[in-house]
């Protein structure tokens, strides 16, 4: 009964999202990013299945290693607001560099933890007529995600 509750507010929210909104609060977010080594700027906002939309930005740092990306910033941030029962209905990732960027490993494992398989996530990627965004379900962006299962 949980399960079917959560995936009927996931898709009301999708629903009811502005997209050009969740668009702009990204690239608002990547014109905030931390990007002084590479200079590229990325942006994502995550809608909770509480309505909530949470942004996040990348975030270097000179050792290269220890910078986070935008996905995973807004993640932080999303917990650091409304705890760790929060599930990520959508995410939209954007950059200020016009380049592909779709969620890097790292960050769709970490996406893994806390969205539906059927949740939308939108990214800039190469496409027939150049960089666009595109969306596909997680399902598709991370089909063998690592999960502790010790039985
Ligand atoms: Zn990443």
């Amino acid at each position: 009964m949980e399960s079917t509750k959560a995936a009927l507010s996931e898709q009301t929210v999708v629903q009811n999202l502005d997209e050009s909104s969740l668009h702009e609060l990204a690239m608002t977010a990547a014109a905030h990013a931390y990007a002084p080594y590479s200079g590229f700027r990325v942006g994502a906002a995550i809608v909770l299945t509480n309505g909530s939309v949470v942004t996040g930005a990348n975030v270097e740092n000179v050792s290269y290693g220890l910078t986070i990306c935008a996905e995973r910033s807004a993640i932080v941030r999303a917990i650091a607001e409304f705890g760790p029962e929060i599930h990520i209905a959508a995410v939209e990732v954007v950059n200020l560099n016009n380049a592909p960027s779709p969620p890097c490993g790292a960050c769709r494992q970490v996406l893994a933890e806390f969205i539906a398989p059927d949740a939308y996530v939108t990214f800039p990627a190469h496409t027939h007529s150049g960089v666009a965004a595109i969306t596909l379900p997680f399902r598709d962006l991370l089909p063998h995600a690592f999960d502790l299962q010790l039985k």
